[in-house]
């Protein structure tokens, strides 16, 4: 079976580098953005089968690159996966609102998080 393929859109660098880490340590492919328009061009361009989306970017906000990848039809099944920050309890629901699948909150847990992500390829449901 082909490698997973998850896209990151996270500008910070030391969030990026822990989820390729772990990504790549869990057999999956790894691609990166580190805003939010060159992420959806990166969506659109490498068919990611699950994009790993920070809210807060350098441009435009999380929110809005879940909003503009939904409203597009060959992204109706992509698992859209938030990191929030544990802190804001608001980014939740604004992610979910904003289309996005799911959330995983920051700080990472390291052994929940292929668990997560896995469940999340696999069609789980929000917020488990
Ligand atoms: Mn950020």
């Amino acid at each position: 079976m082909k490698p997973a393929k998850v896209l990151i859109i996270e500008d910070n660098f030391q969030n990026r580098y822990l989820f390729k880490l772990l990504l790549a340590k869990g057999g999956m492919e790894v691609i990166e953005a580190e805003d939010g328009r060159s992420g959806i061009a990166m969506a659109a361009e490498m068919d990611p089968d699950l994009i790993l989306l920070d809210i807060q970017l350098p441009d435009i906000d999380g929110y809005q690159v879940a909003r503009e990848l939904r409203g597009r039809r060959r992204f109706d099944g992509l698992p859209i996966i938030a990191v929030t920050s544990y802190a804001m309890a608001g980014d939740r629901e604004k992610s979910l609102a904003a289309g996005c699948t799911g959330y995983i909150e920051k700080p990472i847990n390291p052994t929940a998080f292929m668990e997560q992500i896995r469940g999340f390829l696999n069609g789980d449901a929000a917020g488990s």
